[in-house]
């Protein structure tokens, strides 16, 4: 018997009842999606529909979802030791994920330090940069980003961010920060110049997101004049910050885009990836000089930072499960295929007059829709291409007119013909 004042709410609607999501203008937002489970590269709502998540779940996915592998060692690990302070005591999962992350990190990189996510991972990046001049009595205090960053929401990481309408309502809070343009090609001059004469012995350090600037529109540039900024910093004393947080494990086609680099960051900041997905964890690693920095008999030379979960055994368990998958020879190749197919869909894409700037590095794809002059996020052709893409099962959130992919390593190639399929259909709309 059907009775509509019977019905039991949805999911969806429960959730409306209750829950305030993030980045989500909630007067005007639709109902939420509620996904009931995911497998591989697919997600399964509770009304039956699939949807292919060529975005990874904000970039986080590597191996697809609720992989068996991870899940099977985090259960065990879960009956074993679900967590323990990390002040004064140590257990293996941190210490086993520390011993291989730092071989396959550039050479120089000597320390982890664990906290939760993207944003404390570049929060303690910046304590140690700062505090290190402070410790070795050469207070440096300013910071060099890059134009359009985004380093995260917490505070310090939203101030060496672009400044946008994301980061309006903050601004008097949010410590002064000098931007060089990104070095995409044609602009490398102007960035490098721009560096050159901001660099002084009062900047503490030079912040970037490597080869691939991602919530700033996937803004994509080259190595080579990476290295030539990092260089200049360098030369000037400056601490180097490679925030790796999206473009870490694989994402750019090698392990860390640093590795397409002759230059080493003094500091980098990792997550998203790190767990393959499966839970919220941080890294900020640092070379010997830093850590030593922070060594005295002296109390006030600690670096005073710490979170409740720090080092929290399951997600460093799910970090070493995923550590496992991502150096297999199967995610290699797959991370190669993906790059291979992106490549030879970009031929495609080139034959319609809307796509504009395509650009890729490894399983990174996007390219800017010309959207007749207009290129905000807020722009409407954003919701017009997300709810296309959405209603043909697809998972991709532009961000504005840029329009990606940044699929799981294990979506098949099946899966990924299909997606590009409805990119072209959505294309043909235009
Ligand atoms: C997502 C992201 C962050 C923030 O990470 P959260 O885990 O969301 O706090 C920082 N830096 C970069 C480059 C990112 O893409």
């Amino acid at each position: 018997m059907q009775n509509s004042l019977l019905a039991l709410p949805t999911l969806s609607e429960r959730d409306r009842a209750v829950i305030w999501h993030p980045f989500t203008q909630m007067q005007t937002a639709p109902l939420p999606i509620s996904i009931l489970r995911g497998e591989g590269a697919v997600l399964y709502d509770e009304t039956g529909n699939e949807y292919i998540d060529a975005i990874s779940s904000w970039w986080v996915n590597l191996h697809g979802h609720a992989h068996p592998y991870i899940a099977e060692r985090v259960a065990q690990q879960l009956r074993t030791l679900e967590h323990v302070i990390f002040a004064g005591f140590t257990h293996k999962p941190a210490v086993e994920l520390a011993e291989r992350l730092l071989p396959i990190l550039p050479g120089n990189q000597a320390k982890i330090f664990y906290s939760d996510n993207g944003s404390t991972a570049v929060e303690v990046a910046l304590k140690m940069a700062f505090q290190y001049w402070h410790n070795i009595g050469q207070p440096r205090t300013r910071v060099i980003a890059l134009e359009d960053a985004y380093h995260g929401d917490t505070f310090g990481a939203m101030a060496v961010g672009g400044r946008s309408a994301f980061t309006a309502p903050f601004v008097p809070f949010l410590f002064d920060v000098d931007y060089i343009p990104a070095p995409v090609p044609g602009r490398e001059d102007e960035a490098l110049a721009k560096l050159e004469a901001l660099l002084d012995e009062t900047v503490a350090a030079f912040i970037f997101e490597p080869l691939v600037q991602g919530a700033g529109g996937m803004v994509m540039y080259q190595p080579g004049v990476l290295d030539k900024l990092m260089q200049l910093a360098r030369n000037a004393g400056a601490l180097l910050i490679a925030d790796e947080v999206m473009t870490g494990f694989g994402r750019t086609g090698r392990l860390f885009a640093s590795h397409y680099l002759t230059e080493q960051p003094d500091l980098m900041c990792l997550s998203k990836g790190l767990t393959g997905g499966t839970m919220a964890l941080g890294v900020t690693t640092c070379t010997n000089a830093i850590y030593e920095a922070f060594l005295s008999d002296d109390k006030f030379k600690t670096l005073f930072h710490g979170h409740s979960f720090t080092a929290n055994p399951l997600a460093c368990t799910a970090a070493l499960a995923s550590l496992d998958l991502t150096l297999s020879e199967e995610t290699q190749a797959n991370i190669q295929r993906i790059a291979d197919r992106h490549e030879r869909f970009s031929q495609v894409l080139q034959g319609y007059s809307t796509v504009k700037a395509i650009r890729q590095h490894g399983t990174i794809l996007a390219f800017d829709l010309d959207a007749g002059g207009q290129t905000s996020y807020f722009n409407n052709i954003r919701d017009v291409v997300y709810n296309f893409l959405l209603d043909r099962g697809v998972l991709m959130r532009p961000l504005g007119n840029v329009l990606y992919m940044l699929p799981p390593y294990c979506i098949t190639d099946e899966q990924l013909t299909y997606v590009y399929e409805q990119v072209e259909a959505l294309l043909k709309t235009l």
